[in-house]
């Protein structure tokens, strides 16, 4: 029997400080695909890109990342994009929590947008953070995606937005996928449907002792084995795993 994979949908693991041993114990696991996403135009995935072929590297400038005064160099991450169609656009997006200033939110969401704008022109998917925000994030997306010939996949990471709110993105595009994190609540899968599910650890970022205990009080991508195992039990669908890793390959066009 050829043994299950898995794709981790959104890390950082450019920020553990011993990668090489964190991508052997990954892939060793069974985990196939990691997203990797970046905080700011400074990270270069295309280093990445060469060093593990399987890792799927994103540019983008995370909401906490935004300072106030900054110039934001769109063109450095265009130019990114344009070396390689393999890298993809995240993280981006709102955070309505790290922005309680209009005015800051305002900045916010004229950064997310632009950037937004990058993924469509190019066609790469993207991935989304999205916190306190997603009246207005579903706002924008009606606006920026109405008459584009946009077919990638939109990944909003770390899902936790309300059921009406997966009701009206579903509506809208069909390429939303909601990707659920280690401190999940189960209660979400009754909500999305199993077809645009994917899952995540956001590694080394949202550890979860309850999930998988670890040393170093870090998440692991191999963490998501017994994840997507609690899920399957919690849904009573044994072949869960093989649908969400369905889904990441149709979603990532894979
Ligand atoms: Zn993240």
């Amino acid at each position: 029997m050829e043994l299950q994979k898995y794709a981790d949908a959104h890390s950082h693991i450019q920020d553990f400080e011993n990668i090489d041993q964190i991508v052997k114990e990954s892939t060793d696991s069974g985990i196939n695909h990691i997203i990797c996403n970046s905080t700011t135009f400074d990270f270069l995935p295309p280093s990445l890109l060469n060093l593990y072929p399987f890792i799927i590297p994103c540019i983008g400038l995370h909401p906490w990342y935004i300072n106030k005064e900054q110039n934001v160099e769109y063109e450095k991450m265009e130019n990114i994009l344009k070396s390689d169609e393999r890298i993809q656009v995240g993280e981006i997006g709102l955070d309505f929590i790290k922005a309680k200033e209009k005015e800051d939110q305002k900045r916010q969401c004229e950064i997310f947008i632009s950037q937004l704008q990058l993924a469509i022109k190019y066609n790469r998917s993207m991935s989304i953070h999205c916190v306190r925000a997603s009246g207005e994030m579903l706002k924008i997306f009606k606006k920026q995606l109405k008459g584009q010939n946009y077919n990638a996949a939109i990944i909003m990471h770390s899902y936790g937005c309300p059921k009406e709110i997966t009701g009206s993105l579903d509506k809208l595009y069909p390429n939303f996928y909601y990707s659920l994190c280690l401190n999940m609540k189960m209660e979400q899968l009754n909500h999305i449907d199993k077809n645009k599910l994917l899952f995540e650890t956001d590694a080394p970022y949202q550890y979860n002792p309850n999930i998988v205990e670890s040393e170093d009080k870090k998440s692991h991508p191999k963490f998501l084995i017994k994840l997507i195992q609690d899920c399957a039990t919690y849904l009573n669908e044994p072949l869960l795993a093989q649908i969400v890793y369905n889904n990441f390959r149709r979603a990532l066009k894979l």
